[in-house]
C-alpha cells in the first residue's frame, strides 16, 4: 500500500516554568492506505500530541512544533496555511475524542451537527444533507435513525454518542481518521462495540486509522502496525502479531504482562514498577532507565537508536540489542 501520513523526526515541544518539555521528540512513522496503526503508550507519553501536531492544533506560544516534517499526500502540512490546513481538517483527516459529549454541541440536535459540515465542506444542499445525514447514522448501526435524526446529545447513550461522532468524522469521507483514546470512556461492551464498527466501517470505505490507546487489548483488537512511544519517543515499533509475539524493548514486554486477562472475574493488573520519568529537561539517554531491570552504564549516557535487529519491519531502541553496548 502507498504511504499516507509520514512523521519525519518531529519535534513538538512545550515551554513551561519548569522549563522544557520534549513532549514529541525527533518522532518518524509511516501510515500507510487502508491501515490501521495503534500509538500505544502510557498517558503523557506523547501520543495524543503527534496527533495534534498531524492537525496543526498545537498552541503558540506555549507548544512548538520545532522541527521535522509531516507529509500528507505529498504536502508537508507543516507548511500549509491557514485556509489549506482547515481545508484537510474538513476533507482528509478527522479526529474523535475519548468523551464525544465535550466535541458534541449540547443545544444543535444531531441532525444539525452531521449536516453542518456536509453542507460546510461537501457543499450539499439541505436536501442532501439531510439524505447522506441518515444514511451516516445508519452507517454507525443506529436504529430509527429519523428519530435520532431530530434528537439532542443528551438524550443519548455514550456508546450512541460515540456512533454520531465516528458518523461526523467520517461525513467528508476522510481518507485518515484519527482516534484518540476513543473508547477509553465507555463500559467494556460499548467499547467492543464501537471497536467492531470501526472495523467494520474500515474495510467499507477503507480509510486509514491512526488509532491512539493505553490499552493493548484494543491494540490487538485492531493494529495493523503498532508504534509505542514512551517519554515522547518511539521506543518500539512492529507489525501487530510480531510485536506480540516478539517484543524486544523491556517496556513493551512489561505493558505485555500487564494486559488485563479479559473475562476473568478477577483482572489481574501487572503494574511496571516506577513511574514514568519527570518530562522536563529529559536527557538524551534511555527514558526508561530508571525502571528497567536490565539498565546497563550506557543506558544512562546515551540514548539507544531505534532500529531493526532482524526482521525489517520491527525496530527498537534499547542498547540490550547493541553490539556498541556488549564491547562495555
Ligand atoms: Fe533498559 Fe537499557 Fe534497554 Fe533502556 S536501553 S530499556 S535501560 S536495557
Ligand atoms: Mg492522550
Amino acid at each position: 500500500a502507498k504511504d499516507l501520513v509520514e512523521f519525519r523526526n518531529l519535534k513538538t515541544h512545550f515551554r513551561t516554568t519548569a522549563g522544557t518539555v520534549k513532549a514529541v521528540d525527533d518522532v518518524s512513522f509511516t501510515i500507510r492506505e487502508g491501515e490501521t496503526l495503534c500509538v500505544v503508550g502510557e498517558s503523557g507519553c506523547g501520543k495524543s500530541v503527534t496527533a495534534m501536531s498531524l492537525m496543526r492544533l498545537i498552541e503558540a506560544p506555549t507548544g512548538n512544533i520545532v522541527g521535522g516534517e509531516i507529509w500528507f499526500g505529498g504536502k508537508d502540512i507543516l507548511k500549509l496555511n491557514k485556509k489549506e490546513m482547515s481545508q484537510i481538517r474538513g476533507n482528509d483527516i478527522s479526529i474523535i475524542f475519548q468523551e464525544p459529549m465535550s466535541s458534541l454541541n449540547p443545544v444543535l440536535t444531531i441532525g444539525e451537527q452531521i449536516t453542518e459540515p456536509l453542507i460546510l465542506h461537501l457543499l450539499l444542499n439541505r436536501k442532501e444533507a439531510r439524505k447522506k445525514a441518515i444514511e451516516l447514522i445508519n452507517l454507525v448501526g443506529i436504529p430509527r435513525a429519523e428519530e435520532i435524526f431530530h434528537a439532542y446529545p443528551h438524550e443519548l447513550s455514550g456508546g450512541m454518542r460515540q456512533r454520531i461522532m465516528i458518523a461526523i468524522a467520517l461525513s467528508c469521507n476522510p481518507k485518515l481518521l484519527i482516534a484518540d483514546e476513543p473508547t477509553t470512556a465507555l463500559d467494556v461492551t460499548i467499547q467492543a462495540q464501537i471497536l467492531d464498527l470501526m472495523r467494520d466501517i474500515k474495510q467499507k470505505i477503507n480509510t486509514s486509522i491512526m488509532l491512539i490507546t493505553h490499552d493493548l487489548g484494543v491494540v490487538a483488537e485492531m493494529a495493523d502496525f503498532v508504534v509505542v512511544m514512551y517519554a515522547g519517543k518511539i521506543i518500539e515499533e512492529a507489525p501487530v502479531l510480531e510485536l506480540f509475539k516478539d517484543p524486544q524493548h523491556p517496556y513493551t514486554q512489561g505493558l505485555l504482562k500487564a494486559k488485563p486477562i479479559i473475562n476473568q472475574e478477577q483482572e489481574r493488573l501487572y503494574s511496571i514498577p516506577g513511574q514514568v520519568p519527570n518530562p522536563i529537561e529529559l536527557e538524551d539517554n534511555c527514558h526508561f532507565h530508571d525502571r528497567c531491570q536490565f539498565c546497563m552504564d550506557i543506558c544512562k549516557q546515551k540514548q539507544p537508536p531505534l532500529r531493526t535487529h532482524g526482521n525489517a519491519k520491527h525496530k527498537t531502541a534499547c542498547w540490550l540489542y547493541e553490539e556498541e553496548a556488549k564491547r562495555q
